[in-house]
């Protein structure tokens, strides 16, 4: 617990509106989408970075945990304080400072919403791509912080793509600018880069500055069925080497679609082993033409169905079968252990099997769905976390399912992060030398371990 003058210093920097020490608002902090909890001893409210600054450097000197916090969508554990101390909620720093329709630019404070600043810059015939599921809440500094991805990273990449500038206030206090407003910049190292994805472990960042696009003239969206997952994989192939790049391409497996078909029926035909949720953009006339290219493809594969989207309607209620997984699942059993693994595109029937047959060895209930077009797939393992031996299968699931995914020349974590969850599998993937010299980076910045500690690095 705070000491009476801690949390006066901290009253006196932020307001006396801003700041909450009581049991019952630490709670609502205390969690994100791990479902894990972990009680701050206070949280605060700041309106700039002036204010953080004088935080961090007060936390130097008390010697107390600072943790950012977005909206806390996050799912590795990123925003949880897991040693305590104070909890910066960047939920009032959410302003859109600007939209430069002239340069195609936008300066936007951290806790602005990453769905309200997409439809603000629609309404000007712009376009900000990185759209992940949870864009209806999550911030944009929580984006940054996370590199976070979405289905339209196959086209577009992901928020680094985006990122020209930043301002951050570092561990220690000092604020500073990293990158330009400029497309090009190439001025010292490149700071933005080693921030963005850094999960909020190497400084607080308190404005964005951001790429925009022209907002494209058409999309169509599709869904395409099929009875064998190597057919379906092998029409996302033939879509990318017929030099077609969909704006998204995802793909569910056969647990996966029967739990959206019973939440929201779909009348798909018996026996479909995968589904693909397509959609172009551009010039109406291309997309018109890569659709129909597409269609064929599919059945060219042994697609049982192709629908083409013929109005807005049509293409909510599509999307409506990709957005419902995550409610859908949770029917299967109350807890998930959702893993953001990457693999090269060709590889994801044998990661997909390979998953399978490894939940089958250890009893697990188990659905696979993702970004096909970047051979990004969440797999996920539902589990009832009151029953302690499923939770032990569980755990070596993961572990040999990760040994499966770099074996096929992936990744870990694609969008999802390190945090608290795949903390101790991280060697697994980088060498002790590589994490060394990450750690030599952490320590450099932040000496005293005040942001964001026990995250990304297993103590030694
Ligand atoms: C239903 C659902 C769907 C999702 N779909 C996707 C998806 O498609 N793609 C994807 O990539 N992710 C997805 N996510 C995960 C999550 O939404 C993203 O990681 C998102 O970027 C987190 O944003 P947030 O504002 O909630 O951040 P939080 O969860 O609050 O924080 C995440 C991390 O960012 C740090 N942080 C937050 N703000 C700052 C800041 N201003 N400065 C420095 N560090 C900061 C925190 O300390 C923490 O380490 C999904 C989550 C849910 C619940």
């Amino acid at each position: 617990m705070f000491s009476k003058s801690i949390i006066k210093e901290l009253t006196h920097i932020v307001g006396k509106d801003n700041i909450r020490i009581d049991k019952e608002d630490l709670i609502c902090y205390s969690y994100d989408a791990t479902n894990q909890k972990f009680l701050p001893d206070a949280v605060v409210f700041p309106q700039n970075a002036s204010e953080i600054s004088l935080i961090l450097r007060m936390a130097n000197n008390e010697g107390f945990s600072v943790v950012p916090r977005g909206a806390g969508s996050g799912f590795s554990g990123g925003s949880l304080p897991v040693e305590g101390g104070v909890v910066v909620s960047l939920e009032r720093m959410n302003k859109i400072l600007r939209i430069d329709t002239d340069n195609l630019i936008a300066e936007v404070e951290p806790g602005v919403v990453t769905g309200e600043f997409q439809w603000a810059v629609e309404d000007l015939g712009l376009f900000y791509p990185p759209d992940p599921s949870s864009l209806k809440f999550c911030t944009i500094g929580g984006n940054v912080a996370e590199c976070a991805g979405g289905p339209r990273a196959v086209k577009y990449g992901v928020t680094k793509d985006y990122v020209l500038g930043l301002e951050i206030v570092l561990p220690t206090g000092e604020i500073i600018n990293t990158g330009a407003q400029t497309l090009k910049g190439v001025v010292g190292y490149d700071l933005t880069r080693l921030m963005v994805g850094s999960e909020g472990t190497l400084g607080i960042v308190t404005k964005i500055i951001l790429k925009l696009l022209p907002l494209p003239e058409a999309t169509k969206t599709m869904l395409a069925v099929f009875s064998d997952m190597r057919d379906a994989a092998a029409a996302v192939s033939r879509i990318i080497s017929s030099k077609i790049i969909p704006s998204t391409l995802e793909f569910m497996d056969k647990n996966s679609i029967s739990c959206v078909d019973d939440y929201v029926s779909m009348g798909l035909p018996a026996d479909v082993e995968a589904l693909l949720l397509i959609e172009v953009d551009g010039v109406k006339e291309l997309v018109e033409n890569q659709a129909e290219t597409i269609k064929k493809i599919c059945l060219d594969n042994r697609a049982k169905e192709v629908r083409i989207a013929g109005d807005k309607k049509e293409v909510k209620k599509l999307w409506q079968i990709r957005r419902a997984i995550s409610p859908a699942l949770a029917k299967l059993k109350p807890n998930k252990i959702n893993e953001d693994i990457v693999v090269p595109r060709s590889k994801i029937p044998d990661a997909i099997i390979g998953v399978r047959e490894i939940a089958k060895k250890y009893n697990l209930t188990n659905a696979n769905f993702g970004h096909a077009g970047d051979g990004n797939i969440h797999v996920n393992i539902m589990i009832d976390k009151s029953d302690k031996a499923e939770s032990e299968r569980a755990e070596k699931a993961v572990k040999e399912i990760f040994e499966l995914i770099l074996g096929l020349g992936g990744t870990i974590s694609g969008e999802h992060g390190i945090g608290i969850s795949k903390m101790p599998y991280i060697g697994m993937e980088l060498s002790q030398s590589a994490i060394d010299a990450m750690k030599k980076i952490k320590q450099v910045l932040d000496p005293k371990g005040v942001l964001n500690p026990g995250k990304i690095f297993p103590r030694s």
